[in-house]
């Protein structure tokens, strides 16, 4: 992401989301945003992957620039090498939970085999649950379906905002676990919003959002390390930033 700044308009009131972000990551790092609620998490995951345009600035994938694609290319690279777990799961109603996972993989152009579905779905903790339809689940069992469907695609960036939100620390942990495992041993770049420290000490890096901007950053993070971080960011003011580390 490259001065990417988004501004929203409604009516006579203005509201600057992100203020002009530079943000480079590596293949296969697996990065947790913190922030309080407002300072722009969602709106830099949707036009980090495309799925909103930045006001100004640019986003590349590799050697793709994103913001320079038409709606269909966009979709197209979505479908193939972005994945998403949203803050409110969007599994299709009419499917089951298995078609619903089978389904996001066509779309990315593979040919998922039964067994491989079945064996994500036991990950996280949905086993036998394939021929339920989404209706029939709690709340935290259809967003764990929405992470393993985004996990079972193997895309290069996932994207996740706040998923493990609505799950018990147990479940949390898996998820976590889950993510830790693509970012290891297929090499997945993970982007991972969250206002939880234990979650974000599974990053290898925690970037700290305030108002739009970054303020801080924080490498090889514990848990204990971020709640003070927070507790710092929370405060500040972006006129009184600190410097990136
Ligand atoms: P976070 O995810 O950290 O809570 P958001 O990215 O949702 O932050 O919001 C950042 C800012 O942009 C907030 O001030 C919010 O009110 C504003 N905002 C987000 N989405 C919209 C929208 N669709 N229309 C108008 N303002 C929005
Ligand atoms: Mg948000």
């Amino acid at each position: 992401m490259s001065g990417v700044s988004r501004v929203y308009r409604q009516g006579h009131t203005t509201s600057h989301a992100l203020r002009g972000i530079d943000l480079t990551l590596p293949p296969g790092s697996f990065t947790a945003v913190m922030g309080p609620s407002g300072s722009g998490k969602t709106t830099l995951l949707q036009c980090a992957a495309g799925l909103d345009k930045p006001t100004t600035g640019t986003v590349h994938l590799g050697e793709t620039e994103l913001t320079a694609l038409r709606e269909r290319e966009l979709t197209k690279v979505r479908r193939r090498h972005l994945g998403f777990v949203f803050q409110h799961t969007n599994l299709l109603p009419s499917l089951t939970v298995e078609q619903n996972v089978f389904l996001l993989m066509r779309l990315a152009g593979q040919h998922p085999e039964s067994s491989g579905v079945a064996d994500i779905l036991a990950r996280v903790g949905m086993k036998g649950q394939g021929e339920c339809r989404p209706s029939q689940l709690s709340g935290d069992q259809q967003q764990r379906v929405a992470i393993a469907r985004a996990i079972a695609t193997r895309p290069e960036v996932l994207f996740a905002d706040e998923p493990t939100g609505a799950l018990d620390t147990k479940m949390a942990m898996e998820v976590l676990r889950l993510m830790r495992t693509a970012v290891d041993h297929l090499g997945t770049t993970v982007v991972l919003a969250t206002c939880d420290p234990v979650v974000s000490s599974h990053a290898d890096q925690v970037l700290f959002l305030s108002e739009g901007v970054f303020v801080d950053a924080l490498h090889a993070p514990t848990p204990a390390e971020v709640t003070e971080r927070m507790h710092r960011t929370w405060h500040l003011r972006t006129s009184e930033q600190l410097p990136r580390q």
